[in-house]
């Protein structure tokens, strides 16, 4: 069941029963605000009898013994003040969201003695619970029995020292969740349930946060020649889009930046089918279009001073008498042709169209498109990195570090003359694989040519952007990855001042 954190900020806090939570260092005295929620020092008898040793993201919770003024007291452990990342604070936000379970109020005393917390951390904290909130249940139509007891909503009050400041980063705090939990949900929504008319109807409704969005249709694309996406869509029976999602939050004059997303709404391989096992979870391969729709929402609820447009290829790839076929020339909006040899290898033919359409029509400073593109980087970096691809080495170098900063993690790969030319065809200008070895590099080689001199990176995310293994700040198969990481590149180096 899904809870909703109502979160508010103060410099102090009366306690009225509920949840009391503490942050403790290890290896440090009793936890800040015991004094005011537990006077009899409950807490810092339970830990020194349960040896709590306040490790990071372990915690202590107690029953309040009559007299107290809360219900229930947890010590949350941090670890060590100088090994504590700005990550820690998130993913301490997420823990204490977990142990929140059935008490409907619960106030945090953040600040620890021997640490800044600062409005950032705060805000990072209060980010960390928001993400760890979501789950997807709307399909769950019987609740077990502790959903009855749980609260929908649960007031949360944040005792920090500059609360003002904390609120303030805070709103920021709010844009990102909205963003994150955006994707996931895109992610895990069914395919019958989100076909790319929803999911295009869904990028609509960021219009309501200030952001331009168009939606081209068949006859619009077919118009523009885009005949490499047009045919993964033709074995569909639900038409294909592709939605321009456009925030202009800086001056009129700035290059915009430019974030392509893959919406292969589900993935069969087409004729080139898939085998049946595992292939649910195929409704997950519009995961990069998932993280540029989020990223939207984020950038336009925070009000990022930057213009970024957001473009995202919605297609279903399915065997059918209408399919394309293995052997199957396609002409690309580039003029370039490409030689079908495997159908399943559908979501760099929609890239190379909706990459060119993004360069040809708005000149952005970069590209960066994502997308669950091959198996072979989950093969080469497994959940923990998602596979990074570069013709620009400042851009690279931007987003690797981001990366280390949000958590979201890249690892460059190379690309190359030797790799490019295995994508060679006999019959047309390329073909769309290059067999198994270097697939993931081979796939980008491909989209490599239809982004001309533009500044670019591709995230291959078929690892990262689902069935990820759960952590403290998410609990989804959908992970959201992508959102935190593409508005800290934007906050980090494109926001004009
Ligand atoms: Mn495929
Ligand atoms: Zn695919």
């Amino acid at each position: 069941m899904s809870v909703k954190f109502d979160i508010s900020f103060a410099k102090s806090a009366k306690i009225d029963g509920g949840l009391v939570i503490q942050l403790k260092l290890s290896g440090d005295g009793p936890a800040a605000g015991v004094a005011e929620a537990d006077p009899a020092g409950v807490g810092a008898r339970a830990a020194e009898i349960a040896k709590f040793s306040a490790k990071a993201m372990t915690m202590l919770d107690i029953i309040a013994p009559q007299g107290s003024a809360a219900d229930r007291l947890v010590v949350l452990g941090l670890g060590k003040a100088d090994a504590l990342t700005a990550q820690d604070w998130l993913k301490a936000g997420g823990v204490a969201a977990a142990s929140v379970k059935s008490m409907s109020k619960v106030v945090i005393f953040l600040d620890v003695p021997g640490v800044e917390v600062g409005a950032a951390r705060a805000a990072g904290f209060a980010l960390g619970m928001l993400m760890r909130a979501y789950s997807f249940d709307a399909y769950k139509t019987k609740k077990n029995d502790d959903d009855d007891k749980a609260p929908k909503t649960v007031k949360v009050t944040i005792v920090t020292a500059d609360p003002a400041a904390a609120k303030n980063a805070f709103g920021e705090s709010e844009a990102i969740a909205a963003g994150v939990n955006l994707a996931r949900e895109l992610v895990n929504l069914p395919p019958n349930a989100l076909g790319p008319l929803e999911f295009a109807d869904r990028a609509k409704e960021l219009e309501n946060l200030g952001v331009e969005v168009e939606i081209l249709t068949e006859k619009e694309m077919k118009k523009l020649g885009m005949g490499a996406l047009l045919g993964v869509a033709q074995g569909s029976v639900r038409p294909p889009r592709l939605a321009v999602m456009h925030w202009k939050g800086g001056k009129a004059k700035d290059v915009p930046v430019a974030f392509v997303g893959k919406g292969v709404v589900f993935d069969t391989g087409g004729i080139s089918i898939k085998p049946g096992a595992g292939m649910e979870d195929m409704k997950g391969d519009m995961g990069g279009a998932a993280a540029v729709t989020g990223l939207m929402h984020t950038l336009a609820a925070r009000k990022a001073r930057v213009n970024a447009v957001g473009i995202i290829g919605l297609v279903e790839n399915m065997p059918d008498g209408n399919a394309q076929r293995p052997g199957d020339i396609v002409t690309t909006m580039s003029g370039q042709t490409i030689e079908i040899i495997n159908t399943d290898a559908e979501g760099r033919l929609v890239l190379a169209d909706a990459l060119w359409y993004c360069k040809d029509r708005f000149k952005p400073r970069f590209m960066i498109n994502l997308a669950t593109l091959t198996g072979a980087i989950v093969v080469a970096l497994g959940n923990q990195h998602a596979g990074l691809f570069s013709n620009d080495d400042t851009l690279a170098g931007q987003l690797t570090s981001v990366g280390e900063v949000t958590g979201e993690k890249l690892w460059r790969m190379p690309l190359g003359k030797e790799y490019d030319k295995m994508i060679d065809s006999k019959f047309a200008d390329m073909k769309n694989t290059g067999g198994r070895n270097a697939g993931s590099i081979t796939a980008a080689q491909l989209l490599k040519r239809f982004v001309g001199e533009t500044a670019w990176a591709h995230l291959d995310i078929a690892g990262t952007a689902m069935n990820s293994p759960a952590n403290e700040i998410n609990q989804s198969w959908g992970s959201g990855y992508g959102v935190r990481l593409l508005d800290e590149l934007v906050r980090a180096h494109y926001e004009v001042g």
